[in-house]
């Protein structure tokens, strides 16, 4: 029975309905308000999130020594919430601005009601990390949206669940199962098998595991799907309880759901999370694009000039989490851009957004100054003589060369380094010297995230992280 709600519950002779234990009561009390706010008219939705702004604003100006300083000229009143204008007037904040404020964005007085804070950490994936906090709130509403995104996408509670994500320490850590899927599901209904891996399993036993544990679902990075999936056709093994291959935590391209596609003839359901947001967007149940969690927090997707992008426009995602009352993040920029989407068919109200395209330093340089986001799909038109690939990473090192990082599946000729030259030539639109580099194996960045393609090439009239005291600043205030 996909997606039905079969309540684990506590009380003896009492199966079906259920009652459940007091955390699986509250993750379905906040379970059944966002089944009804995602059908609500966007601007209801729009309203809803001014009036959770403004609460959030009002604890950072008052107890959050950041924001008082970022917002010395305005004062957020707790009686007169800020207009959608105004709003746009308070300055975005830099990652690097948090970092260098001593404290960062912690509040000088907590909410008791929202339970035990807890510390956490990003990746660190652009150099130093970031300390987070979340609390029992953040949690429970986290948990809340693992279950949207399993009812969402009509996910069969009895089926396994394999996910293969970061792992801590030195070394890779050995598979671990569990009896639950996990916090979204845990407290409230009684799931399949749970089993993880650690990312830094190498690729042979990652698909050996695999294929001995034949699971329902398969939830990773979509580099992993990737490479497992190109491993699956090459050495010609299936998956055959497969249903829905799930991914997070990097851009997905179009190339991996149509390699997953045809590896295991499978779907891919992505979503968009960050460490220090949980949440930010999941994937439409009936498309490929995703609606943000505006429940949880409020996404504006910005141009240069720091005006809302319309639809079909590429900007940068600056949001504000509306819960996390430990570690409030208003109009933060993410670092990340995405395509501004226009209202969805499904008849959801939540805001769309088309597609997550990357961070700037995903972004290729061309000799005259111009950006653009690599299409970096290795089965493009035109290449039909492709030589195997079983992994590959492109860094452009300066405006006329690009090396290029590969794992062959096979010794390649000088016909064969000829064609790949030619698709990363396509691929970046301009006829960069290639230098291509063998390896056995391409290693993962900070929290085992994978990128496909970074430019390592700064413009001399750049400016990289921006500070608090830094003018810079207000570069993206709305005018
Ligand atoms: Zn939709």
């Amino acid at each position: 029975m996909s997606g039905f709600l079969k309540v684990t519950g506590v009380v003896p002779g009492m199966d079906w309905p259920a009652v459940p234990n007091p955390r699986g009561a509250q993750l379905l009390a906040l379970q059944m308000q966002l089944e009804q706010s995602q059908w609500l008219p966007a601007e209801e939705i729009a309203q809803l999130q001014r009036e959770q702004r403004h609460l959030i604003a009002v604890h950072a100006s008052r107890h959050v020594p950041f924001y008082q300083q970022l917002w010395s000229a305005q004062v957020i009143e707790p009686e007169e919430s800020l207009s959608d204008e105004e709003w746009q007037l308070l300055p975005v904040v830099s990652r690097g601005a948090i970092q260098q404020f001593p404290g960062g964005v912690t509040p000088r007085v907590r909410l008791p009601r929202h339970g035990p804070t807890y510390q956490g950490f990003t990746s660190g994936s652009t150099g130093r990390p970031l300390q987070t906090a979340g609390n029992t709130v953040t949690q429970l509403m986290w948990s809340a949206l693992s279950l949207r995104n399993h009812l969402w996408h009509r996910h069969d509670f009895s089926g396994k669940m394999l996910g293969i994500r970061a792992g801590s320490g030195d070394t890779p850590q050995p598979l671990q199962r569990h009896d639950n899927w996990g916090l979204g599901t845990n407290d409230l209904i009684r799931t399949g098998p749970g089993v993880t891996l650690d990312v830094r399993t190498p690729i042979n036993e990652l698909a050996a595991i695999l294929r001995e544990e034949n699971p329902d679902y398969l939830n990773t990075y979509p580099s992993v799907v990737a490479e497992l999936a190109r491993h699956a056709l090459s050495q010609d093994w299936k998956l055959p309880r497969l249903r829905e291959v799930r991914t997070f935590g990097e851009i997905l391209e179009e190339s991996t759901r149509s390699i997953c596609r045809r590896a295991w003839q499978t779907t891919i359901s992505d979503c968009y999370s960050s460490q220090e947001a949980g949440y930010i967007a999941l994937q439409c149940p009936q498309h490929e694009h995703y609606h943000v969690q505006s429940e949880s927090i409020l996404v504006e997707i910005l141009n240069d000039q720091g005006l809302l992008c319309a639809p079909g426009q590429i900007g940068r995602v600056v949001l504000t989490t509306l819960l996390n009352f430990d570690f409030p993040l208003i109009r933060y920029d993410t670092g990340d851009f995405a395509e501004a989407g226009a209202s969805c068919d499904c008849g959801r109200g939540l805001p769309v957004l088309k597609r997550i395209v990357g961070r700037q330093r995903n972004m290729a340089i061309l000799p005259n100054g111009d950006r653009l986001w690599p299409s970096l799909d290795l089965d493009a038109q035109g290449l039909d003589y492709m030589p195997p690939v079983l992994q590959f990473q492109m860094i452009q090192r300066s405006l006329e060369r690009v090396e290029l990082r590969i794992v062959p599946g096979r010794p390649f000729s000088v016909e064969d380094e000829a064609m790949v030259r030619h698709w990363v030539q396509q691929a970046l639109t301009y006829p960069f010297e290639v230098q291509i580099a063998y390896l056995d194996e391409i290693p993962r960045g900070a929290g085992g995230k994978y990128e496909d393609f970074r430019c390592e090439v700064t413009l001399p009239d750049e400016p990289t992280e921006v500070s608090l005291q830094d003018p810079c600043l207000s570069n993206y205030v709305a005018r």
